[in-house]
Protein backbone atom coordinates (compact mmCIF):
# COMPACT_ATOMS: atom_id res chain seq x y z
CA UNK A 1 0.00 0.00 0.00
CA UNK A 2 1.32 3.66 -0.72
CA UNK A 3 2.10 5.84 1.58
CA UNK A 4 0.82 9.95 0.98
CA UNK A 5 3.50 12.42 2.29
CA UNK A 6 1.72 16.20 2.99
CA UNK A 7 3.60 19.36 2.34
CA UNK A 8 6.54 17.25 1.47
CA UNK A 9 10.21 19.41 0.19
CA UNK A 10 10.54 18.59 -3.36
CA UNK A 11 14.49 19.94 -2.48
CA UNK A 12 16.14 16.56 -2.81
CA UNK A 13 14.28 15.32 -6.07
CA UNK A 14 15.30 18.08 -7.83
CA UNK A 15 19.07 18.78 -8.90
CA UNK A 16 18.27 22.06 -9.23
CA UNK A 17 17.87 21.75 -5.45
CA UNK A 18 14.56 24.26 -5.96
CA UNK A 19 13.06 24.49 -2.36
CA UNK A 20 9.61 23.99 -3.09
CA UNK A 21 7.26 21.98 -1.73
CA UNK A 22 4.55 19.96 -3.56
CA UNK A 23 0.94 19.55 -0.97
CA UNK A 24 0.90 15.73 -1.88
CA UNK A 25 3.87 13.29 -2.52
CA UNK A 26 3.52 9.34 -3.57
CA UNK A 27 5.98 6.83 -4.19
CA UNK A 28 4.69 3.85 -6.47
CA UNK A 29 6.23 0.00 -6.45
CA UNK A 30 3.80 -1.55 -9.52
CA UNK A 31 1.26 -0.76 -12.07
CA UNK A 32 -1.44 -2.03 -9.94
CA UNK A 33 -0.19 0.20 -7.24
CA UNK A 34 -0.55 3.51 -9.78
CA UNK A 35 -3.76 2.69 -11.15
CA UNK A 36 -5.41 1.86 -7.76
CA UNK A 37 -4.40 5.72 -6.61
CA UNK A 38 -5.44 7.32 -10.21
CA UNK A 39 -8.69 5.72 -9.33
CA UNK A 40 -8.80 7.47 -6.29
CA UNK A 41 -6.99 10.36 -7.21
CA UNK A 42 -9.77 11.19 -9.49
CA UNK A 43 -12.20 12.50 -7.45
CA UNK A 44 -10.19 14.84 -6.47
CA UNK A 45 -8.98 16.58 -9.59
CA UNK A 46 -5.91 17.99 -8.36
CA UNK A 47 -2.82 18.12 -10.68
CA UNK A 48 -0.59 15.51 -10.96
CA UNK A 49 3.05 14.62 -12.18
CA UNK A 50 5.63 12.20 -12.29
CA UNK A 51 8.64 13.24 -10.95
CA UNK A 52 12.89 10.47 -11.74
CA UNK A 53 15.23 12.02 -10.83
CA UNK A 54 14.73 15.35 -11.54
CA UNK A 55 17.29 16.54 -13.18
CA UNK A 56 15.18 17.99 -16.28
CA UNK A 57 12.71 20.32 -14.57
CA UNK A 58 12.87 23.71 -13.00
CA UNK A 59 10.28 24.65 -10.08
CA UNK A 60 9.01 27.83 -9.81
CA UNK A 61 6.66 27.87 -7.12
CA UNK A 62 5.33 24.85 -4.82
CA UNK A 63 3.06 22.22 -6.36
CA UNK A 64 -0.78 22.48 -5.57
CA UNK A 65 -1.05 18.34 -6.33
CA UNK A 66 0.14 15.34 -6.28
CA UNK A 67 3.83 14.39 -7.18
CA UNK A 68 4.17 10.77 -8.53
CA UNK A 69 7.99 9.12 -8.00
CA UNK A 70 7.85 5.62 -9.43
CA UNK A 71 9.70 2.93 -7.99
CA UNK A 72 9.16 0.35 -10.84
CA UNK A 73 12.14 -1.55 -10.59
CA UNK A 74 13.89 -4.74 -12.43
CA UNK A 75 15.45 -5.85 -15.44
CA UNK A 76 14.23 -8.73 -17.42
CA UNK A 77 15.51 -10.21 -20.31
CA UNK A 78 12.69 -10.78 -22.80
CA UNK A 79 14.28 -12.66 -26.05
CA UNK A 80 17.98 -12.66 -27.25
CA UNK A 81 19.53 -14.28 -30.03
CA UNK A 82 23.52 -14.33 -31.40
CA UNK A 83 23.76 -10.45 -32.21
CA UNK A 84 20.72 -8.74 -30.05
CA UNK A 85 19.68 -8.82 -26.86
CA UNK A 86 16.21 -7.24 -25.93
CA UNK A 87 15.67 -5.92 -22.36
CA UNK A 88 12.30 -4.67 -20.68
CA UNK A 89 13.57 -2.53 -17.83
CA UNK A 90 11.60 -0.73 -14.68
CA UNK A 91 10.77 2.84 -15.16
CA UNK A 92 12.02 3.73 -11.45
CA UNK A 93 15.55 1.89 -12.35
CA UNK A 94 18.39 4.60 -12.21
CA UNK A 95 19.44 5.35 -15.83
CA UNK A 96 23.23 5.24 -15.23
CA UNK A 97 23.32 2.20 -13.05
CA UNK A 98 21.40 0.52 -15.98
CA UNK A 99 24.28 1.68 -18.50
CA UNK A 100 26.76 -0.26 -16.14
CA UNK A 101 25.07 -2.92 -16.19
CA UNK A 102 24.77 -3.24 -19.65
CA UNK A 103 28.80 -2.56 -20.01
CA UNK A 104 29.16 -5.24 -17.36
CA UNK A 105 27.66 -7.89 -19.69
CA UNK A 106 29.37 -6.38 -22.72
CA UNK A 107 25.99 -5.42 -24.43
CA UNK A 108 26.18 -2.42 -26.77
CA UNK A 109 24.43 0.60 -27.16
CA UNK A 110 24.37 2.93 -24.71
CA UNK A 111 27.94 3.31 -23.53
CA UNK A 112 27.86 6.39 -25.08
CA UNK A 113 25.12 7.42 -22.96
CA UNK A 114 27.32 7.38 -19.60
CA UNK A 115 26.51 9.43 -16.38
CA UNK A 116 23.32 11.04 -17.59
CA UNK A 117 21.11 11.58 -14.38
CA UNK A 118 18.03 10.62 -14.82
CA UNK A 119 15.68 7.51 -14.41
CA UNK A 120 15.14 4.73 -17.40
CA UNK A 121 11.56 5.68 -17.60
CA UNK A 122 12.07 9.28 -18.19
CA UNK A 123 14.94 8.53 -20.89
CA UNK A 124 12.20 8.43 -23.61
CA UNK A 125 10.58 11.90 -23.22
CA UNK A 126 13.54 13.96 -24.30
CA UNK A 127 15.04 11.25 -25.76
CA UNK A 128 17.98 11.32 -24.50
CA UNK A 129 21.06 12.35 -26.31
CA UNK A 130 25.27 12.48 -26.37
CA UNK A 131 28.64 11.51 -27.67
CA UNK A 132 26.57 10.76 -31.31
CA UNK A 133 24.32 8.51 -29.45
CA UNK A 134 20.71 9.01 -28.70
CA UNK A 135 18.13 6.72 -26.54
CA UNK A 136 15.73 6.21 -29.69
CA UNK A 137 18.42 4.02 -31.23
CA UNK A 138 17.89 1.33 -28.79
CA UNK A 139 14.75 2.00 -27.37
CA UNK A 140 12.01 -1.09 -29.04
CA UNK A 141 8.65 0.11 -27.15
CA UNK A 142 7.40 1.44 -24.01
CA UNK A 143 4.64 0.57 -21.67
CA UNK A 144 2.62 3.32 -20.24
CA UNK A 145 -0.70 4.10 -18.17
CA UNK A 146 -2.85 6.91 -19.90
CA UNK A 147 -3.77 9.23 -16.67
CA UNK A 148 -7.25 9.77 -17.92
CA UNK A 149 -8.39 6.05 -18.83
CA UNK A 150 -6.14 3.65 -16.89
CA UNK A 151 -5.42 2.28 -20.23
CA UNK A 152 -2.20 0.34 -20.01
CA UNK A 153 -1.08 1.09 -23.78
CA UNK A 154 2.09 0.20 -25.69
CA UNK A 155 4.20 2.67 -28.01
CA UNK A 156 6.60 1.01 -30.41
CA UNK A 157 9.40 2.79 -30.96
CA UNK A 158 7.78 4.68 -34.17
CA UNK A 159 4.80 5.85 -31.89
CA UNK A 160 6.97 7.75 -30.24
CA UNK A 161 7.94 10.18 -32.46
CA UNK A 162 11.47 10.78 -31.38
CA UNK A 163 13.42 13.79 -32.82
CA UNK A 164 16.18 15.61 -31.02
CA UNK A 165 15.95 16.01 -27.72
CA UNK A 166 11.92 15.68 -28.45
CA UNK A 167 9.44 12.99 -28.61
CA UNK A 168 5.52 12.55 -28.67
CA UNK A 169 5.38 12.66 -24.92
CA UNK A 170 6.81 16.31 -24.76
CA UNK A 171 4.27 17.32 -26.77
CA UNK A 172 0.74 16.32 -27.58
CA UNK A 173 1.01 13.50 -24.53
CA UNK A 174 2.77 15.49 -22.28
CA UNK A 175 1.29 15.00 -18.92
CA UNK A 176 -1.06 12.50 -19.81
CA UNK A 177 0.66 9.02 -19.66
CA UNK A 178 3.05 7.74 -16.95
CA UNK A 179 5.83 5.13 -18.53
CA UNK A 180 6.05 2.15 -16.88
CA UNK A 181 8.57 0.13 -18.13
CA UNK A 182 11.16 0.25 -21.19
CA UNK A 183 12.34 -2.16 -23.40
CA UNK A 184 15.57 -1.80 -25.26
CA UNK A 185 17.16 -3.63 -27.82
CA UNK A 186 21.43 -3.93 -27.08
CA UNK A 187 23.60 -5.24 -29.71
CA UNK A 188 26.41 -8.21 -28.62
CA UNK A 189 28.52 -7.20 -30.96
CA UNK A 190 30.83 -4.93 -30.19
CA UNK A 191 29.78 -2.41 -32.14
CA UNK A 192 30.94 1.11 -31.16
CA UNK A 193 30.10 4.56 -31.90
CA UNK A 194 33.15 6.89 -31.40
CA UNK A 195 33.43 9.64 -34.06
CA UNK A 196 31.61 12.19 -31.91
CA UNK A 197 33.25 15.51 -30.24
CA UNK A 198 36.61 14.47 -28.33
CA UNK A 199 35.57 10.47 -26.93
CA UNK A 200 38.08 9.43 -30.18
CA UNK A 201 41.00 11.43 -28.46
CA UNK A 202 39.95 10.59 -25.00
CA UNK A 203 40.20 6.85 -25.58
CA UNK A 204 43.82 7.24 -26.94
CA UNK A 205 44.69 7.56 -23.11
CA UNK A 206 43.37 3.62 -23.16
CA UNK A 207 45.16 0.71 -24.01
CA UNK A 208 42.41 -0.90 -26.33
CA UNK A 209 38.84 0.40 -27.04
CA UNK A 210 36.36 -1.94 -25.32
CA UNK A 211 33.12 -1.29 -23.84
CA UNK A 212 34.44 -0.39 -20.31
CA UNK A 213 36.96 2.18 -21.76
CA UNK A 214 34.52 3.70 -24.00
CA UNK A 215 32.19 3.97 -20.80
CA UNK A 216 35.11 5.38 -18.41
CA UNK A 217 36.18 8.00 -21.38
CA UNK A 218 32.57 9.37 -21.59
CA UNK A 219 32.25 9.65 -17.92
CA UNK A 220 35.69 11.66 -17.52
CA UNK A 221 34.65 13.82 -20.47
CA UNK A 222 32.00 14.19 -18.55
CA UNK A 223 33.49 14.98 -15.10
CA UNK A 224 35.70 17.49 -16.58
CA UNK A 225 33.29 19.72 -18.09
CA UNK A 226 30.13 19.50 -16.32
CA UNK A 227 29.24 20.49 -12.93
CA UNK A 228 28.25 17.70 -10.46
CA UNK A 229 24.63 18.38 -9.05
CA UNK A 230 25.61 16.55 -5.65
CA UNK A 231 27.73 19.41 -5.42
CA UNK A 232 26.34 22.42 -7.67
CA UNK A 233 22.78 22.99 -8.38
CA UNK A 234 21.89 22.21 -12.05
CA UNK A 235 19.48 20.28 -14.43
CA UNK A 236 22.41 20.33 -17.79
CA UNK A 237 22.18 21.65 -20.81
CA UNK A 238 19.38 24.64 -20.23
CA UNK A 239 18.73 25.16 -23.73
CA UNK A 240 18.42 22.91 -26.98
CA UNK A 241 20.35 23.48 -29.68
CA UNK A 242 18.62 25.63 -32.30
CA UNK A 243 18.55 24.41 -35.71
CA UNK A 244 18.19 27.70 -38.17
CA UNK A 245 17.81 28.01 -41.68
CA UNK A 246 21.22 28.14 -43.52
CA UNK A 247 20.67 31.54 -45.09
CA UNK A 248 20.53 33.11 -41.48
CA UNK A 249 23.64 30.85 -40.65
CA UNK A 250 25.37 31.77 -43.99
CA UNK A 251 24.61 35.75 -43.14
CA UNK A 252 25.98 35.59 -39.63
CA UNK A 253 29.19 33.70 -40.79
CA UNK A 254 30.28 36.79 -42.40
CA UNK A 255 30.27 38.71 -39.13
CA UNK A 256 31.12 36.00 -36.89
CA UNK A 257 33.54 33.40 -39.31
CA UNK A 258 34.33 30.72 -36.49
CA UNK A 259 30.27 30.43 -35.76
CA UNK A 260 30.21 26.24 -35.43
CA UNK A 261 27.57 25.04 -38.03
CA UNK A 262 26.23 21.41 -38.24
CA UNK A 263 24.19 20.76 -41.39
CA UNK A 264 21.06 18.67 -40.78
CA UNK A 265 20.13 18.70 -44.25
CA UNK A 266 20.85 21.18 -47.18
CA UNK A 267 18.63 24.18 -46.01
CA UNK A 268 18.67 23.45 -42.35
CA UNK A 269 21.87 24.25 -39.40
CA UNK A 270 22.35 23.60 -36.12
CA UNK A 271 24.38 25.78 -34.29
CA UNK A 272 25.44 24.81 -30.73
CA UNK A 273 23.41 26.96 -28.08
CA UNK A 274 26.35 27.19 -25.48
CA UNK A 275 28.50 29.30 -28.55
CA UNK A 276 26.09 31.77 -28.79
CA UNK A 277 25.36 32.27 -24.93
CA UNK A 278 29.12 32.48 -24.78
CA UNK A 279 29.55 34.99 -27.64
CA UNK A 280 26.53 36.95 -26.32
CA UNK A 281 28.64 37.52 -22.76
CA UNK A 282 26.72 34.95 -20.34
CA UNK A 283 30.05 32.58 -19.57
CA UNK A 284 31.16 32.90 -16.05
CA UNK A 285 28.46 35.57 -14.90
CA UNK A 286 27.16 35.40 -12.01
CA UNK A 287 24.01 37.16 -10.83
CA UNK A 288 22.09 36.85 -7.68
CA UNK A 289 22.01 33.18 -6.53
CA UNK A 290 22.44 32.10 -10.06
CA UNK A 291 25.09 31.27 -12.16
CA UNK A 292 26.23 30.85 -16.11
CA UNK A 293 28.52 27.71 -15.75
CA UNK A 294 32.15 28.82 -16.15
CA UNK A 295 32.94 26.01 -18.46
CA UNK A 296 29.84 25.45 -20.29
CA UNK A 297 27.76 28.48 -20.68
CA UNK A 298 24.61 26.08 -21.71
CA UNK A 299 24.71 25.18 -17.91
CA UNK A 300 22.68 27.01 -15.22
CA UNK A 301 23.47 27.00 -11.67
CA UNK A 302 22.50 27.31 -8.69
CA UNK A 303 25.03 29.15 -6.72
CA UNK A 304 23.10 27.92 -3.20
CA UNK A 305 19.88 29.51 -2.05
CA UNK A 306 18.44 30.27 -5.65
CA UNK A 307 14.47 30.54 -6.21
CA UNK A 308 13.37 28.79 -9.42
CA UNK A 309 11.37 32.31 -10.68
CA UNK A 310 15.75 33.60 -10.34
CA UNK A 311 16.53 30.72 -12.75
CA UNK A 312 13.94 31.16 -14.59
CA UNK A 313 14.74 35.02 -15.20
CA UNK A 314 18.00 34.37 -15.97
CA UNK A 315 17.07 32.14 -18.68
CA UNK A 316 14.64 34.57 -20.62
CA UNK A 317 16.94 37.39 -20.48
CA UNK A 318 19.44 35.07 -21.90
CA UNK A 319 16.70 33.88 -24.70
CA UNK A 320 16.44 37.60 -24.84
CA UNK A 321 20.25 38.84 -25.58
CA UNK A 322 20.80 35.69 -28.46
CA UNK A 323 17.94 36.75 -30.03
CA UNK A 324 18.98 40.74 -29.58
CA UNK A 325 22.63 39.68 -30.91
CA UNK A 326 22.01 36.78 -33.42
CA UNK A 327 18.57 36.85 -34.33
CA UNK A 328 18.03 32.85 -32.96
CA UNK A 329 15.49 31.78 -31.00
CA UNK A 330 16.69 29.46 -28.44
CA UNK A 331 14.15 26.95 -26.42
CA UNK A 332 14.56 26.19 -23.12
CA UNK A 333 14.94 21.94 -22.88
CA UNK A 334 14.57 22.05 -19.20
CA UNK A 335 10.74 21.10 -18.09
CA UNK A 336 9.78 24.36 -16.44
CA UNK A 337 6.90 23.72 -13.64
C1 LIG B 1 24.54 17.24 -14.98
C2 LIG B 1 23.47 16.87 -16.00
C3 LIG B 1 23.86 16.40 -17.24
C4 LIG B 1 22.89 16.05 -18.19
N1 LIG B 1 23.31 15.58 -19.40
C5 LIG B 1 22.41 15.24 -20.34
C6 LIG B 1 22.84 14.75 -21.61
O1 LIG B 1 24.02 14.60 -21.88
N2 LIG B 1 21.88 14.43 -22.53
C7 LIG B 1 20.55 14.55 -22.25
O2 LIG B 1 19.74 14.25 -23.15
N3 LIG B 1 20.11 15.02 -21.06
C8 LIG B 1 21.00 15.36 -20.10
N4 LIG B 1 20.57 15.84 -18.89
C9 LIG B 1 19.11 16.01 -18.65
C10 LIG B 1 18.44 14.85 -17.87
O3 LIG B 1 19.38 14.11 -17.16
C11 LIG B 1 17.66 13.92 -18.78
O4 LIG B 1 16.68 14.63 -19.48
C12 LIG B 1 16.98 12.77 -17.99
O5 LIG B 1 16.40 11.85 -18.87
C13 LIG B 1 15.90 13.30 -17.05
O6 LIG B 1 15.52 12.21 -16.23
P1 LIG B 1 14.85 12.43 -14.83
O7 LIG B 1 14.42 11.08 -14.35
O8 LIG B 1 15.72 13.20 -13.92
O9 LIG B 1 13.58 13.30 -15.28
P2 LIG B 1 12.77 14.37 -14.45
O10 LIG B 1 13.54 15.65 -14.43
O11 LIG B 1 12.35 13.82 -13.14
O12 LIG B 1 11.47 14.55 -15.37
C14 LIG B 1 11.56 15.10 -16.65
C15 LIG B 1 10.16 15.13 -17.27
O13 LIG B 1 9.66 13.81 -17.41
C16 LIG B 1 8.41 13.65 -16.73
N5 LIG B 1 8.43 12.28 -16.15
C17 LIG B 1 9.24 11.80 -15.18
N6 LIG B 1 9.03 10.48 -14.99
C18 LIG B 1 8.04 10.11 -15.85
C19 LIG B 1 7.37 8.88 -16.12
N7 LIG B 1 7.68 7.73 -15.51
N8 LIG B 1 6.39 8.89 -17.07
C20 LIG B 1 6.07 10.03 -17.73
N9 LIG B 1 6.66 11.23 -17.50
C21 LIG B 1 7.65 11.27 -16.57
C22 LIG B 1 8.40 14.73 -15.68
O14 LIG B 1 7.07 15.07 -15.33
C23 LIG B 1 9.13 15.85 -16.40
O15 LIG B 1 8.25 16.56 -17.26
C24 LIG B 1 21.51 16.19 -17.89
C25 LIG B 1 21.12 16.67 -16.63
C26 LIG B 1 22.09 17.00 -15.69
C27 LIG B 1 21.66 17.50 -14.33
Amino acid sequence: MFEIKENFSLKNYNTFGIDVKTKYFLEYSSVNELSNFLVTQRKQNLPLMNIGGGSNVLFTKDFEGYILHSKIKGVEIIKEDDDNIYLRVGAGDDWDEFVDYCVKNGWCGVENLSLIPGNVGTCPIQNIGAYGVEVKDVITELETTEIDTLKKTVFTNKECQFAYRDSIFKREFKGKHIINYVTFCLNKKQIFKLDYGNLKNELKEYEQVNLQNIRQAVINIRESKLPDPETIGNAGSFFKNPVVHADLAENLKKSYVDIPCYFQNTDLIKIPAGWLIEKAGWKGKNIGNVGVHNKQALVLINNGGATGMEVLDIAKEIQKSVKDKFGIDIEMEVNVV
